[in-house]
C-alpha cells in the first residue's frame, strides 16, 4: 500500500511557511511516496513541481479555493479556479478541467461547514489533522452514509506538519491512477491530529507574521 497526503500548503498560500522541497523532505521522512499540494487560491507553487516531482516521489497538482461557501479543494489541476463563486459553480469548474472536488473539513467548527450539503463532491476530506472536536468523526460518518468516496490529508502549513494524514491505495503512483483510486472510493484513511498546544502556537504565529 503507497501513501499519499492529500492537503499540503506551501509557501504559495498566504498563510504557509513551507517551501516545496521542504514539504516533500517531511513528507518522505514519514513514509509518504507522494503529497498533493493545494495552495489556498493559488497555483504558484505548481510550477515547481517539474523540479522535484520524479520516480520515487508524486506531486499533485491541486488548490483549495475559497467559495463562497466555504473551502473548496480541487485534486488534479494545475489552473486557477476562481475564488468566491458558489460550491456548486466551484466543483463543476474543477471537474470541468478533468479535476477531483473534495470537501476539506467539512464539519470544522472554525470553518463554513455547509459547503458539503451545496454541491455534488467527488470525495469528502474524512480526516484533516486540523479539524478538532467531533468534525472528522462526522466527516466519515457523512461520507458513509451517502457512499462519497473519502481522502484524508494533514493540511499542513509548516513541513512538520506534512504527513500527519493521509490515504493509502493499492495502484500504480501514477497521477491518474491514485485520482482513480480515490473516486472509487478505494482509500484507507491513516490520521494523527496536530498536538493542541501545536495547533494553538500556529493559530498565533499565523495571526502575527498576518498583520
Ligand atoms: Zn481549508
Ligand atoms: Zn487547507
Amino acid at each position: 500500500m503507497l501513501f499519499f497526503d492529500l492537503h499540503v500548503h506551501t509557501s504559495g498560500s498566504h498563510d504557509g511557511f513551507c517551501t516545496v522541497a521542504q514539504a516533500i523532505r517531511a513528507a518522505k521522512a514519514r513514509g509518504m511516496r507522494g503529497i498533493a499540494i493545494a495552495d489556498h487560491n493559488s497555483v504558484s507553487a505548481l510550477a515547481e513541481i517539474p523540479k522535484f516531482g520524479g520516480e520515487d516521489f508524486l506531486i499533485i497538482p491541486g488548490i483549495e479555493v475559497s467559495s463562497r461557501d466555504g473551502h473548496i479543494l480541487g485534486l488534479g489541476i494545475s489552473e486557477m479556479i476562481p475564488r468566491g463563486r458558489s460550491a456548486a459553480e466551484t466543483t463543476d469548474a474543477i471537474k470541468e478541467r478533468g479535476g477531483v472536488a473534495v470537501a476539506p473539513h467539512p464539519f470544522s467548527p472554525a470553518r463554513k461547514t455547509g459547503v458539503v450539503l451545496k454541491a455534488t463532491f467527488d470525495a469528502v476530506e474524512a480526516f484533516n489533522s486540523h479539524a478538532y472536536f467531533l468534525s472528522n468523526k462526522l466527516a466519515k460518518k457523512f461520507a458513509e452514509q451517502n457512499r462519497i468516496p473519502m481522502t484524508a490529508g494533514s493540511d499542513a502549513h509548516f513541513p512538520d506538519e506534512v504527513g500527519l494524514a493521509y490515504v493509502g491505495v493499492t495502484c500504480e503512483p501514477t497521477l491518474d491512477e491514485v485520482l482513480k483510486a480515490v473516486t472509487r472510493g478505494e482509500t484507507v484513511i491513516f490520521g494523527r491530529m496536530l498536538p493542541l498546544p501545536r495547533y494553538i502556537w500556529r493559530s498565533i504565529y499565523k495571526f502575527v507574521r498576518k498583520h
